[in-house]
């Protein structure tokens, strides 16, 4: 963001110190949109970020540039982060893999706060294994982050491997209907018969409040921004507008200045459906359906192990299909959003490449910490989906 130009962190991420550690070699830093706010990379206060498998595509986002440095060979991991989809639907139009871990699971000490109840650290790989690897240095309690929980770290690789016979796929019916498309409904049914070729069993399931999740999150995910936002404010660090004659217009300029549209946007949503009048009408409704969305995951995980779905309605689109009308981009969060509101971990991975070369994702949902359950059906679906994804045109040397 511009209202952070030139801002130096004075200390590291806690994701950046273990990965140091664990003897990583940090390349840079990688773009994506202003505050981990939009689906395309877009909202981009710096710079344009291309698809890697066709270059007039956008990469997905926000962390746009973590997938794609991944898919074009630039890096081998990256590390994103994601409060409504972030990591997942850049992962799957990029065609690599992005875990979204249970919130909790990975300290966002470091992390700058968007919507604080939602928001989660991980990471981008080119396969299962790297994944889970990284989960091995990513998870824990942090004491600088209240949040993550205290819950043992396991071996990540130990289920890698293991076969899903007995295991049960739940199937939701409402991420089914004709907002998906053709060709990203076959993929996905393929990766089913895969697993289920390799002994799971396939269970319907259901997610009767999926279709308010865009709205509801949508909702909190501003308000929480509109607070987390309000601490730039040109007083304490950051940009500060050279223009302003007194300290109420020292403010509006600083904000007017440092932010782009999309965060305005976004903070204006956020301090309206808070504002006395509209509070109850808007906060604490969103509130009340998110712990009837939770809901629906407990009752759906009575029933299976792990739940499989497409990441998003269709694949990459192309730069400006959907810049112009903010809630044609809102929906792309359409099946991924609904996991972050119930604080669950879920994995995206590629099912496949549509007729025009774009990679399509399949997404495992797991329960509350089970994140080793979601790599022992997805290790299984790569090892037996017969094909492989090759490697996208921009990454090839
Ligand atoms: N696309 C969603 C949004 O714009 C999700 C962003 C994210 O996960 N950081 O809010």
């Amino acid at each position: 963001s511009k209202i952070l130009k030139g801002f130096e962190s004075p200390y590291n991420a806690t994701v950046v110190n273990k990965m140091n550690d664990a003897g990583a070699v940090m390349l840079g830093k990688l773009n994506m949109d202003e505050f981990a706010m939009g689906s395309s990379t877009e909202n981009s206060s710096v710079q344009k970020t291309a698809n890697p498998w066709d270059l007039n595509c956008v990469p997905g986002g926000s962390s746009g540039g973590a997938a794609a440095s991944v898919s074009a060979n630039t890096a081998v991991i990256s590390i994103g982060s994601d409060t409504g989809g972030s990591i997942r639907q850049p992962a799957a139009f990029c065609g690599c893999v992005g875990l979204k871990p249970t919130y909790g699971r990975v300290s966002r000490y470091g992390l700058v706060a968007f919507a604080s109840s939602l928001d989660q650290i991980g990471p981008f790989t080119k396969d299962i294994e790297d994944s889970a690897l990284m989960m091995n240095v990513l998870s824990g309690r942090d004491e600088y982050d209240a949040t993550s929980a205290d819950i043992p770290v396991p071996d990540y690789r130990d289920t890698l491997g293991q076969d899903v016979a007995g295991l049960k796929i739940g199937l939701p019916k409402e991420y089914f209907t004709d907002a998906l498309g053709d060709e990203m409904r076959s993929k996905v049914e393929a990766a089913v018969e895969v697993l289920k070729g390799q002994g799971a069993t396939i269970v319907d399931v259901e997610l009767p409040h999926t279709d308010y999740g865009i709205a509801v999150y949508y909702i909190i995910a501003t308000a929480e921004a509109s607070a987390n936002l309000a601490r730039f404010d040109g007083v304490r660090y950051g940009h500060r507008s050279a223009d302003a004659k007194d300290v109420k217009e020292m403010y509006t300029l600083t904000k007017s200045e440092g932010f782009g549209p999309e965060v305005q946007r976004r903070i204006m949503l956020g301090t309206y459906v808070l504002s006395s009048g509209y509070y109850d009408a808007y906060y604490l409704k969103a509130q009340k359906v998110r712990a009837l969305i939770r809901r629906d995951f407990d009752r759906a995980f009575e029933k299976c192990d792990v739940i499989v779905t497409p990441t998003t309605p269709s694949a990459a689109f192309e730069f400006g299909a959907k810049s112009q009308d903010p809630l044609e981009m809102y929906l792309n969060d359409i099946y991924t959003s609904t996991v972050n509101l119930a604080g669950v971990p879920a994995i995206s991975m590629p099912c496949g490449l549509t007729d025009a070369k774009l990679p399509a994702g399949l997404q495992i949902i797991g329960k509350p910490f089970a994140e080793a359950e979601i790599f022992r059906v997805a290790h299984a679906y790569e090892q037996n989906r017969g094909f492989d994804m090759g490697i996208a045109p921009a990454g090839k040397v």
